[in-house]
């Protein structure tokens, strides 16, 4: 699989991708104002409050491993799961170095902004009332495990963001329906 580092950052946080849009919306909507594409001690936040030390990302649901969209790709398998290893060890830094610095961190799945923008804009005003819960009971798909090709049966692996000690396991058929936006 060739994929230029560049093109790969472009997919993985592109700037004014829908999904953001569509949250910025709704924080607007809400009658809240924030700052976009604000640069962090740790990396841009998609939305931040600064006053507050609030940062905001949206992570697409594939390349950040989504619980109940991440799709493990049928062929470079070694190359699609060091690339989903590598990401949430990055999301995985960057939240720990925010928190250490003092900011609250709400990473927010993509599908989330469509599905239920109510509970995010919900977690937004927890942060900024100080109640927030911060990313801390956050679930990623670590990786995926082929049991039988046919039928299609698959191990996933799920851990905390914040805290890889904390896992679990499932074993079912196999998840292919990716998450597709609205148009
Ligand atoms: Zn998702």
């Amino acid at each position: 699989m060739a994929i230029s580092r560049s093109e790969n950052m472009a997919r993985i946080r592109s700037r004014n991708t829908t999904p953001e849009l569509r949250l910025r919306k709704a924080l607007w909507a809400a009658g809240i104002r924030y700052r976009v594409d604000y640069k962090t001690p740790a990396g841009r936040a998609d939305v931040a409050f600064i006053t507050k030390k609030i940062a905001v990302f949206v992570d697409g649901c594939f390349w950040h491993g989504c619980p109940r969209h991440y799709v493990s790709p049928r062929s470079s398998v070694d190359f699609w799961s060091a690339k989903l290893t590598e990401n949430v060890e990055r999301d995985r830094r960057q939240t720990l170095a925010l928190e250490a610095a003092g900011w609250q961190v709400i990473r927010v799945w993509e599908h989330e902004v469509f599905e239920s923008a109510d509970t995010v804009i919900a977690a937004v005003v927890a942060a900024l009332d100080g109640r927030g819960r911060g990313a801390s009971r956050r679930e990623v798909v670590r990786r995926v495990e082929e049991v039988t090709p046919d039928p299609c049966i698959e191990t996933r692996y799920y851990e905390l963001l914040r805290d890889p000690s904390t896992t679990r396991s499932e074993t079912g058929p196999r998840i292919t329906k990716k998450w597709k936006r609205p148009k």
